[in-house]
């Protein structure tokens, strides 16, 4: 296992008013759906929004910072990732709250919670969160959406603490969502999301939510280790049609495979590793490319250090 130079000493000694926990050299493979990856060089789990804040402040500008969610849409590479990951705990960041037709919520909050929250108080649109395993943070950095909804139909405003330790408010238009993005910039980890959706009828809210279940039962292979759609749809075409088209259905390198109940998700069959599951989505892109002349493009976040 790869191990970085341990620099949480120095960190602590630098952030003597920190609260929350730094652990160095931390296994990443455990925090994803994947279930692959090297350590983390520093893996950093803020008390609150305020503690968040003192630590990027302080955190010289040099390191680079990454944050994750539940890691239902990413690959962490072997040889891990040099710097420092940010993953907010339920703890401080799980907070969903019903008011009206808002529900205002903290980013480490399941979206799947955010809809049985907006259900349990009749509030109709946000029943798409049913069916997308992820956190509100990733949800708000992809756009996440699904059954017809995403996330900047919803979204009212977002907080988040930019790189260097400021606190920031980002309306709708701020956020700049495009297909599976947003367009703020990198740096900013997203603390809390307030969204509103509109008083219905709970028969049709809850009614709603099984629909959005029983879809994905029946069309997604979610009791895998994956990252859910590996690529974007490109304009015009559905992702999994050109893959199959290419002929990739079930195609594997080591222990990846593309799936065969769907050929956007790649899967971890048991022994892959992050280098695996990139080499075959790039060999899938390459393939499809050859065959019809169309450019995937990743959706799912790849972090860490390049295998050399
Ligand atoms: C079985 C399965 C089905 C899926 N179906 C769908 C679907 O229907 N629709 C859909 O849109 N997605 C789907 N996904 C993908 C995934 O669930 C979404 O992209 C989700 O929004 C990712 O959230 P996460 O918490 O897992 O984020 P992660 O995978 O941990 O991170 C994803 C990105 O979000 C960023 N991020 C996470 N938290 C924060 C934060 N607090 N502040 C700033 N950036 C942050 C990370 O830096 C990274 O760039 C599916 C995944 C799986 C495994």
């Amino acid at each position: 296992m790869a191990v970085f130079p341990d620099i949480t000493p120095d960190l602590k000694s630098a952030m003597p008013e920190l609260r929350g926990r730094l652990a160095a050299n931390q296994e990443m493979a455990p925090l994803t759906w994947f279930r692959v990856g090297g350590p983390a060089q520093v893996l950093f789990t803020p008390a609150d929004e305020d503690d968040l804040a003192y630590f990027l402040s302080k955190l010289p500008q040099d390191i680079p910072v990454y944050p994750v969610g539940v890691g239902s849409n990413l690959i962490v590479r072997d040889r891990g990732v040099a710097g420092v990951v940010v993953r907010l705990s339920p703890r401080g960041f799980g907070e969903a709250v019903a008011q009206g037709d808002t529900v205002r919520a903290g980013t480490a909050a399941l979206d799947k919670r955010v809809a049985e929250v907006a259900a349990s108080a009749n509030i109709a649109g946000l029943e798409f969160y049913f069916g997308i395993p992820g956190s509100i943070g990733g949800a708000l950095r992809m756009n996440a959406g699904a059954n017809g909804g995403e996330t900047k139909d919803v979204l009212v405003e977002a907080t988040g603490i930019a790189r260097n330790g400021e606190k920031r408010t980002f309306s709708n238009a701020d956020m700049k969502f495009v297909y599976r993005n947003s367009g703020v910039e990198e740096g900013v980890i997203f603390t809390s999301a307030l969204f509103r959706g509109r008083i219905a009828d709970p028969a049709s809210v809850r009614a709603r939510m099984n629909e959005v279940q029983q879809h994905r039962e029946t069309a997604q292979p979610i009791r895998e280790k994956t990252g859910g759609s590996t690529f974007k749809n490109p304009p015009g075409h559905s992702a999994w049609q050109l893959i199959d088209a290419a002929g990739l259905r079930g195609f594997r390198v080591g222990g990846a495979q593309v799936s065969e109940m769907h050929c956007n998700f790649l899967i971890n069959t048991g022994s892959a590793s992050g280098h695996d599951i990139e080499t075959l989505g790039e060999t899938v892109r390459a393939k499809v490319k050859e065959n019809c002349g169309v450019e995937l493009q990743w959706e799912i976040k790849r972090i860490g250090v390049l295998t050399a």
